[in-house]
């Protein structure tokens, strides 16, 4: 028997729930080109993983080992990624009555953004399976991140990213080994471009949801969360969505942590956060729809929200409803108010993405969707300092004055 390390069973569809073998590599669905879902044995993981075994356990996301894909130590690409810290807010928590307000700080992962996690889990389960060569279609960040990752592993990365995206991502991923491949229009028209390129070489399509092991490592961000709350549940978890694998993961943890009986029946309310100008989960959540309908001409400050057809949508539609949530977009220039009160009041430089989420809780007061008293964790998704927004006047420059010796 040995130590049991991973509870991974099979892969299911998240469309038609056809199951599928976990153990060779798998893209879509071949029924119906829904995408893939990680499943584990979580009757045998709940009798034998308990939050008091996680507790001692290396401080990375590799502590819900169980609940993840990869079959062995062996299998682990690292760079020391997880167990961000979740920083109290408590002078801005004030301002919307909150008996607690969280920022989950995924700015201190590698390369900067919460797509290492994705990446950290999905480059190591491509090499266990035997896979070499992988090709991505990205908004940005994602492109950092899986290029460090496939230089650790040793695999090639091609990376497809729109023209427009911020310079230092490309150079980033170029840095890493990763040949990178402009394109014009949205990431979705680079992931499109990664699908081709990979169905016409030997390359594997790693992008957002044509492959299922990247949104296992993106969920651990709801285990670790709940285990830094000590395993009380927050009213409300605030989430930027793109392509949906942040708020569908963290859905995904919820259900798979009540499933083993680690936490009650009761779930946040997860709400999920788009741009005015790109918000096809919102109006689809306004319509009533289980599907969105792909976005026109997608444009934001927040430019990893710029998903106009979201692979993930349906996900981020029943993570929303299923949990009483709510969806709502905000405008770039509450994006830039946000980054600003965040930053002069607690210290914090939020992405745009993560500053979107924190300029909905004016909306979400305004609705009561968030009520004072409430407990509310928002999530910064990344650095702000790889394409801030902020404020562009130049600083007048001052002759320095000499001062006289004493
Ligand atoms: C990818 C990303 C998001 C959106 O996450 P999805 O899983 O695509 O919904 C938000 N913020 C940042 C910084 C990102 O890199
Ligand atoms: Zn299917």
């Amino acid at each position: 028997m040995g130590v049991l390390w991973s509870c991974l069973s099979r892969l299911e569809c998240a469309r038609c729930g056809r199951e599928l073998p976990a153990d060779r590599p798998a893209g879509l669905c071949p029924d119906c080109h829904g995408p893939l879902l990680a499943r584990y044995d979580l009757e045998a993981a709940g009798r034998v993983f308990r939050p008091s075994d996680v507790a001692g356990r290396p401080t990375s996301l590799w502590r819900y080992r169980e609940v993840l894909p990869v079959q062995g130590p062996a299998g682990v690409v690292t760079l020391g990624e997880g167990w961000t810290p979740l920083v109290r807010l408590d002078r801005l928590r004030e301002r919307w009555g909150l008996a607690e307000l969280f920022v989950k700080d995924e700015a201190r992962l590698p390369a900067g953004t919460v797509k290492a996690r994705g990446a950290a889990v999905g480059v190591s389960r491509a090499r266990e399976l035997g896979l070499r060569r992988l090709v991505i279609g990205v908004a940005g960040n994602a492109g950092a991140a899986w290029a460090a990752y496939c230089a650790r592993a040793g695999l090639a990365l091609t990376v497809f990213m729109p023209a427009d995206a911020p310079p230092g991502r490309a150079a980033e991923a170029r840095l890493a080994g990763a040949k990178v491949i402009l394109v014009d229009g949205s990431p979705d028209n680079a992931a499109s471009q990664a699908q081709r390129a990979g169905a016409e070489s030997e390359s594997f399509d790693v992008s957002a949801f044509r492959e299922p092991y990247q949104l296992e490592g993106v969920k651990t961000l709801g285990y670790e969360l709940y285990e830094q709350l000590d395993w009380r549940p927050p009213d409300a978890i605030v989430c930027p969505v793109g392509n949906g694998a942040v708020i569908a993961g963290i859905w995904k943890a919820l259900n798979e942590m009540e499933t083993m009986g680690w936490i009650p029946g009761r779930k946040p309310r997860l709400i999920g956060v788009q741009a005015a100008g790109c918000a096809p989960v919102v109006r689809a959540f306004e319509e009533g729809a289980d599907e969105c309908r792909p976005w026109a001409d997608g444009e934001t400050v927040a430019r990893e929200l710029r998903v106009t057809d979201p692979p993930a949508g349906f996900l981020a539609l029943q993570a929303i409803r299923e949990t009483g949530g709510w969806a709502v977009a905000v405008t770039d220039s509450e994006v830039r108010d946000a980054m600003r009160l965040t930053a002069s009041t607690e210290g914090l430089v939020l992405c745009p993405e993560g500053a979107a989420a924190a300029a909905a809780l004016d909306r979400l007061a305004q609705a009561g969707v968030v009520l004072p008293g409430n407990r509310v964790v928002i999530l910064n998704t990344g650095t702000g300092f790889v394409d801030p927004p902020g404020p562009t006047e130049a600083l007048p420059v001052v002759r320095p004055v000499q001062i006289p010796p004493l």
